[in-house]
């Protein structure tokens, strides 16, 4: 098969990455797939549930081997089912990967066409404000704590930030995450078709390259 062409949305939490996928899933030719959305899809009781859970409620990081092979069947079924079509979609990507194993262990199923990083981690208190408010309204456990929050955050840097690096840089471009939802929603799109200073539209299949 194919490499599946993706777009990556990077962050801290809070960043806004899952705001920004929804949207540009909802455009033709793109299919949003949030890694946090995979494992919250799973019933908490079952075996894996538990483990996500175990992981996720002290604000951890799931297990790569794990993890990867979680999103590799999902994806599977959305292929296998029609709900994907990676051959006139490109894949926007949010949550995975979180650190630069699992970057490498996608490797072989994605091929990244542009990585747009949310940047926001310089106003952190607004970030704990967004996870808070979050926590309230979707019932996560995960930002439930200003402990877990701050621990979330720290693994984010450690572990998470590395990505950036690992990717070539012609392929990264900065979004100021801070600004309203639709402004940033400006800045991926012009990042996306290539309409910011010295960046090229990259490829997309098809369907998502049509105006
Ligand atoms: P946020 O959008 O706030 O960054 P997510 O919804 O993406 O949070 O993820 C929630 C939790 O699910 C994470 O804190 C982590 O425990 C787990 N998780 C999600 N994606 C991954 C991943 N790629 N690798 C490991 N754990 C993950």
């Amino acid at each position: 098969m194919d490499k599946i062409k993706t777009i990556l949305l990077f962050g801290a939490p809070g960043s806004g990455k899952g705001t920004q996928g929804k949207m540009l899933g909802t455009l033709p030719g793109f299919r949003h797939l949030a890694c946090g959305d995979v494992f919250r899809s799973i019933d908490l009781n079952s075996e894996v549930g538990k483990v996500f859970l175990q992981y996720s409620s002290k604000g951890e990081l799931v297990p790569d081997d794990f993890t990867v092979r979680l999103w590799r069947e999902h994806i599977d079924k959305l292929i296998h089912t029609g709900a994907f079509r990676p051959e006139s979609t490109a894949l926007v990507l949010d949550g995975i990967p979180r650190n630069v194993h699992q970057a490498r262990m996608l490797d072989q199923y994605i091929e990244v066409v542009k990585l747009v990083a949310l940047r926001a981690t310089h106003d952190r208190e607004e970030m704990v404000r967004r996870l808070k408010s979050r926590a309230l309204k979707e019932n996560r456990l995960d930002d439930a704590n200003e402990k877990t929050i701050a621990h979330r955050l720290e693994v984010y840097d450690r572990e998470s930030r590395p990505v950036l690096e690992y990717y070539p840089e012609r392929l990264c471009v900065d979004v100021d995450a801070l600004q309203s939802p639709i402004e940033v929603a400006h800045d991926i799109l012009s990042a996306i078709l290539g309409r910011t200073q010295e960046l090229h539209a990259i490829e997309l299949p098809a369907v998502a390259s049509t105006k």
